[in-house]
């Protein structure tokens, strides 16, 4: 059987080559193997060097400062030591979040453990672009509003949050605001300085790094202290505890630096083979993009079929590897808990498919899923 062509890289990404080769330097006996806490030996400070030049290499990418920038396991790690690190230690007369329904679940699962610890959180529903409402954000917001926490750029539509504007009401009302902005790394200009965010959150694997390393960006203000989740040691100023893993950290730091240095060719290459993939959709009856037209990341596109079950859908398109919804909820075969709150109907949700491109994804892969949707869907339909 054919190898599927991959176009899933918003799930994960292959690492890349540079990025392999940097790390396989910090392994072996050969390399530089030491622990980055050792400061009494060179192998220590060898490690630590390592580690220095990884975490300036993530913080230029996002115009941060090194020090502002604290290892972890992941995405989903940043997002819970950025919400529940401020809102257990927000003040008992501001006990309020608010966040969208359209969320990673590794945000909407730790909103809904900080509420059975007493966290009032209010969910603002998209509108049916996925965009929300600004005037709700600001109608939401009370004088116990701690935090707002909505993310850049949506993992299974793509769609793209004016955080600029978010930001804005934050510092009018003196709010604490976060970004899950897992997805936004080289596909988009994201700078944490210039969009004026508080905590950020950042994962290697969707940029061509390793899984199991993120980083949360945590801006150096007086007022921002985070209860950390994880004791022992206080390795990252006391943040988050645990032997640095010097190889996942210094692929991570690559991995970024290559996301900078590429960003505008990358963008030219998405932006490429988006339209190859649109104007096929488009010689296609009853297909409908889901999401807002142009407030979107070039290497997402979400879109649902009309006049044809779903799953047998999915099924048939055995030769691309592409995802329906979000790949995290992807056990269960209910309808995207995100095209639901952007108003789908359970049927045009379940329909839906999100394919998205990457660094190694050519015209004649995008060219060949698209007559490959074609095919299938028009297959389904005359039977
Ligand atoms: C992938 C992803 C995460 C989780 O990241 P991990 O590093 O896999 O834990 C969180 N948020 C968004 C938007 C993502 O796309």
């Amino acid at each position: 059987m054919k190898t599927p062509v991959y176009l899933d890289y918003a799930s994960t990404t292959p690492v890349d080559p540079e990025v392999v080769a940097v790390m396989t330097q910090f392994l072996s006996m050969e390399g530089q193997f030491g622990n980055p806490a050792s400061r009494s030996h060179r192998f220590g400070w060898q490690a630590e060097e390592a580690v220095d030049i990884a975490r300036n290499q993530v913080a230029q990418a996002i115009g941060a400062d090194a020090r502002e920038i604290v290892f972890t396991s992941g995405a989903t790690e940043s997002d819970n030591l950025a919400i529940k690190g401020v809102m257990l230690a927000a003040p008992n007369t501001r006990r309020h979040m608010i966040t969208v329904a359209t969320e990673h679940k590794a945000v909407l699962d730790t909103c809904e453990y900080l509420e059975g610890q007493g966290i009032a959180v209010t969910y603002l529903t998209p509108r049916s672009d996925g965009l929300i409402e600004l005037s709700d954000l600001a109608n939401a917001i009370t004088q116990e509003t701690r935090m707002i926490s909505v993310m850049a750029v949506n993992n299974e539509t793509g769609v793209q949050q004016d955080l600029a504007a978010i930001a804005k009401l934050c510092r009018q009302h003196d709010v604490i605001f976060h970004v899950d902005a897992a997805q936004a790394v080289g596909k988009m200009a994201f700078n944490v300085a210039a969009l004026d965010i508080d905590l950020a959150s950042f994962s290697a694997h969707k940029v061509y790094g390793p899984k199991g390393i993120g980083a949360l960006y945590v801006k150096r203000r007086a007022d921002l202290s985070l209860q950390a989740l994880i004791h022992g040691g206080g390795h990252e100023r006391g943040m988050r505890s645990g032997t640095l893993a010097t190889h996942q950290i210094a692929g991570m730091g690559k991995a970024f630096e290559l996301a900078a240095e590429q960003l505008k060719a990358e963008l030219a290459h998405y932006a490429e083979l988006r339209a190859i993939v649109q104007s096929g959709l488009d010689a296609i009856a009853g297909v409908v993009i889901n999401g807002h037209p142009s407030q979107v990341v070039p290497n997402i596109i979400n879109f649902s079929v009309a006049d044809v079950d779903g799953e047998t859908l999915l099924m048939s398109l055995y030769n691309l590897a592409v995802s329906s919804g979000s790949a995290c909820n992807s056990a269960t075969v209910a309808p995207s808990f995100v095209l639901k709150a952007m108003g789908l109907s359970d049927q045009m949700a379940l329909n839906a498919i999100r394919l998205s491109v990457g660094r190694f994804t050519t015209v004649e892969d995008v060219n060949y899923a698209v007559v490959e949707l074609k095919q299938v869907i028009e297959q389904l339909r005359g039977l």
